[in-house]
C-alpha cells in the first residue's frame, strides 16, 4: 500500500487535530478512559504544525500528559511518513502493539506501520545456510524455526539466551552482509522489512537502530531505515548517550575472533588453498589478535581491580600495547591483501567464480577492522575519547566523539524537513538550552506541557535533616538508616535507587535485616524477572541503579515510594564524562554549572518520574543527600523537581499514607 495523500494545507491539519482531541471528538468517542487535556492539545497542534512547516520542535510533556497521542495522532492526520525513534524497547512495544490498533479505530483513518529493530535481532540466510554447508551441527536446532518464519526476528524463538554465540554466528550485522551481491538478497529478512516499511506510512524505530543507521548511511549498504522526511524522537533526553556509543570506533577480541572464524569458513569453502598461505594469514591474526588483547587485558589489570568501569587510554597505555599492535595491524593487512587478491577474478584462479563476492567481503571486513585499530592506536584525533571496557571475556578497545551536536545536527537534524524532539524530561529550570546545546539545536520552536499530576496533593517530598555529606565515611550507615525509617511507614512498595552499584550492595546489606518486607536486588534476576516479581509481591522493596531510573512503569499503590541515595552526578572518572568536562573548560566554560548539574537534574527528573504513572497514584518521594540544601546548586535541583510539599519529618510520610484522598 502506498503512503496515504497528503492533507492539504497547515490549517485543515490543525483542524482535523483539534477535532480529534476535543470533547465528544474521534478520540474521546473511541477511548473509554479518554479526557480531554489541554497540555496534550496544544502539543499536538505544535507537532501539526512542526511537520506541516518543517524546522524542529522541543516538546517537553511531564507525566501525565499523554505525550504519546499527542505526536501520534497528528504524525497519522499529516498523511506523510513519518519516522518515531523511541528510547526504549517498550515504548516502542507499546506504540506498535497499543497505541496505533487503537488510533487506528478512532481516528478511522487507514494508516500502515512498521516495527523496525537493529538488524542483529533478524536472522542472515546467507549465514544460516553457510553454516548448514559448513555442516555445523549447532544451527540445525534453528532449522525448523527458518523454515516457518515469517520476519525471521530471534524474539520469536523462545529461550534463546540474549547472548547466544549462535544466534551471533546468524545474525543479520551490517558488518556480515554482503548487500545486493547476496544470493538470498531478495528473500533476506532484513530488505523485506526495509521495503514494507518503505511503503509504510509509520515507521517505529530505536534511538539504537536509529543511530546505527545514520552512522553507516554513506556506505553501500548496511541502512536499513527507508527514507523519511519528517520525524519525533522521543525520550529524547537519551540521544546523546546512543549517538556517543553509534558514532565512534570499536574494535574488541569478539571483533577478531568472529572474522578469523568467518574467514576461515569462507576460505575452506571457496579457496583452492594448496601450499596454506590463506591458513597461515588466518592464523597469524588470530595469534596476534591473542596477543593484543591479552597485552591490553594486562594493561587494564595492573590499573587496579577490573569492574564495569571505563578506563581511559592515554600516555603510558599505548606505550604497553604499542608493539601488540602494530604487530596486529601487519598481520591484518597481510590478510587482507591476500584476500583481496584471491577476491579478484583475473587476479586468482583458484577462487570459484561464485565465491569471489564473498571473499570480497571478507577482505574489506578486513581492511575495515585494521582502519579501526589503525584509528584507535593513534589516538590522534582529539575530538575523540579513547578507553577500554572489560565485560567478562570481552575486552573492548573504544573511541567515542567527546561532542556530538555537529553529528546530531548534520546525521539526523539537518537531513529531515521537520523534527520534533520530545521528552518528559528536557528542560532544566525551565530552559531548553541544555539540551539545545548537547544535541546541536540551533533555531527550534519550543513547547512545555506540566505534568498532568497534581503533585501537591500526590505526593510528598522527604529530605531527612541529618544526612552526613556522600564523602563521609559512615554515609552508607545513614543512608540505610533512613531506607528502613522510610519504608516501614511506607508498608515497602518501594524503590531505593542508587547511583553505583557498591552503594546499592551496601545499603542493602545494612538494611535489609531490619526491613519486615520482600527484599529484590538487582542484579539477582533479569531486570523484566525483578520488575514482574515487584508488581505481583505485595509490599515489595526493589534496590536497584541506573536501569532502573528510567523507563520503568508501575501504576498503582504497589509503587509508593521512591528513595534516590545521591544527587546522580555522572562519574567524574568516567572518560567520556572527564573529557566532555575538559572540552568545556578548555573552551572557557563552566563545565559543572554547564554540563554536570544540568546532567543531574535530568537524571534525578527521571527517577522521581518513576513515583506517580497516573492520576490516582499517591507517594513519597525522599532524597537522601544534603547538598540539595547544603550547596548552592541544590536549588537548581530543588526548582526543577515537582512541586511536591517538603517535609523533613518522617512522621509526616505517615501521615500521609494515613490520609484518605477519596
Ligand atoms: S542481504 Fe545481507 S543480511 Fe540479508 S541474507 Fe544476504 S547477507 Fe544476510
Amino acid at each position: 500500500m502506498s503512503p496515504l495523500p497528503p492533507v492539504s494545507g497547515a490549517s485543515a491539519l490543525a483542524r482535523s487535530v483539534d477535532h480529534a482531541f476535543a470533547e465528544g471528538g474521534a478520540l474521546a468517542r473511541t477511548l473509554p478512559m479518554f479526557e480531554p487535556r489541554e497540555g496534550q492539545r496544544a502539543m499536538a497542534n505544535e507537532v501539526a504544525t512542526v511537520l506541516h512547516d518543517g524546522g524542529v520542535l522541543l516538546a517537553e510533556a511531564g507525566t501525565g500528559t499523554g505525550k504519546t497521542l499527542a505526536y501520534l495522532v497528528p504524525a497519522i492526520l499529516g498523511r506523510k511518513r513519518v519516522l518515531v525513534s523511541t528510547g526504549t524497547k517498550n515504548l516502542q512495544e507499546q506504540i506498535y502493539f497499543k497505541d496505533l490498533p487503537v488510533l487506528r479505530d478512532a481516528l478511522g483513518v487507514p494508516f500502515t506501520a512498521t516495527y523496525m529493530k537493529g538488524r542483529a535481532n533478524y536472522l542472515c540466510l546467507h549465514r544460516f545456510e553457510q553454516r548448514r554447508a559448513d555442516g555445523d551441527v549447532n544451527v540445525e536446532g534453528l532449522a525448523t524455526w527458518v523454515g516457518r518464519t515469517e520476519t525471521g526476528d530471534r524474539a520469536e524463538i523462545e529461550d534463546l539466551p540474549e547472548e547466544s554465540a549462535l544466534w551471533a554466528s546468524v545474525s543479520a550485522t551490517a558488518e556480515t552482509c554482503l548487500g545486493g551481491e547476496c544470493p538470498r538478497y531478495h528473500e533476506c529478512f532484513v530488505t523485506r522489512m526495509r521495503q514494507r516499511a518503505a511503503e509504510s506510512d509509520l515507521v517505529i524505530v530505536n534511538h539504537h537502530l536509529l543511530c546505527a543507521d545514520a552512522a553507516v548511511r554513506e556506505s553501500s549498504y548496511g541502512e536499513v531505515i527507508p527514507e523519511c522526511h519528517d520525524a519525533i524522537i522521543d525520550e529524547a533526553h537519551q540521544l546523546e548517550d546512543v549517538a556517543t556509543q553509534y558514532f565512534g570506533t570499536l574494535v574488541s577480541n569478539y571483533r577478531l575472533e568472529e572474522l578469523v572464524r568467518d574467514t576461515g569458513r569462507v576460505v575452506e569453502r571457496a579457496v583452492n588453498d594448496e601450499g596454506g598461505r590463506y591458513r597461515r594469514e588466518i592464523d597469524r591474526v588470530d595469534e596476534r589478535a591473542r596477543a593484543f588483547f591479552g597485552a591490553v587485558a594486562l594493561a587494564r589489570r595492573s590499573r587496579g581491580p577490573v569492574g564495569d568501569e571505563r578506563l581511559r587510554i592515554a600516555g603510558a597505555w599505548f606505550g604497553e600495547i604499542a608493539g601488540a599492535g602494530v604487530s596486529l595491524l601487519t598481520a591484518l593487512d597481510g590478510l587482507e591483501a591476500t584476500l583481496a587478491l584471491a577476491s579478484s577474478a583475473a587476479g586468482h584462479p583458484g577462487v570459484d567464480a561464485e565465491s569471489h563476492e564473498e571473499v570480497a567481503a571478507v577482505a574489506a571486513r578486513t581492511g575495515a577492522i585494521r582502519d579501526d585499530l589503525r584509528f584507535l592506536m593513534s589516538a590522534e584525533d582529539a575530538g575523540f575519547v579513547y578507553f577500554v571496557e572489560t565485560r567478562g571475556r570481552g575486552v573492548f578497545l573504544r573511541a567515542a566523539p567527546i561532542d556530538v551536536s555537529r553529528i546530531v545536527r548534520e546525521r539526523l537534524l539537518s537531513r529531515m524537513h521537520a523534527t520534533v524532539l520530545t521528552s518528559a524530561t528536557l528542560s532544566v529550570e525551565g530552559s531548553f538550552d541544555y539540551v539545545r546545546q548537547r544535541l546541536g539545536v540551533t533555531r527550534a520552536g519550543e513547547i512545555r506541557v506540566p505534568s498532568e499530576f497534581d503533585y501537591r496533593r500526590q505526593a510528598i517530598l522527604y529530605l531527612p535533616r541529618r544526612m552526613p555529606l556522600p564523602k563521609a565515611p559512615h554515609y552508607a550507615e545513614a543512608a540505610a538508616a533512613e531506607v528502613v525509617g522510610i519504608v516501614r511507614r511506607t508498608r515497602g512498595r518501594a524503590f531505593v535507587l542508587f547511583t553505583s552499584h557498591s552503594a546499592m550492595r551496601t545499603v542493602h546489606a545494612l538494611a535489609g535485616p531490619a526491613i519486615p518486607y520482600p527484599l529484590l536486588l538487582q542484579g539477582t534476576a533479569p531486570r523484566s524477572a525483578l520488575l514482574t516479581e515487584f508488581r505481583v509481591r505485595p509490599n515489595a522493596v526493589l534496590f536497584a541503579t541506573s536501569s532502573f531510573w528510567q523507563g520503568v512503569d508501575v501504576v498503582g499503590e504497589q509503587l509508593s515510594c521512591v528513595i534516590i541515595d545521591k544527587l546522580p552526578f555522572a562519574s567524574p572518572g568516567d572518560p567520556i564524562t572527564a573529557a566532555r568536562v575538559e572540552a568545556i573548560v578548555a573552551a572557557g566554560g563552566d563545565a559543572f554549572h554547564e554540563y554536570q548539574v544540568p546532567l543531574a537534574v535530568l537524571t534525578l527528573l527521571q527517577g522521581v518520574g518513576r513515583l506517580l504513572r497516573h492520576r490516582t497514584d499517591r507517594g513519597a518521594l525522599a532524597i537522601l543527600d544534603p547538598r540539595l540544601k547544603t550547596m548552592a546548586y541544590g536549588r537548581r535541583f530543588l526548582e526543577s523537581l515537582p512541586p511536591a510539599p517538603v517535609t523533613h519529618d518522617l512522621a509526616a510520610i505517615e501521615r500521609f499514607f494515613a490520609v484518605d484522598v477519596d
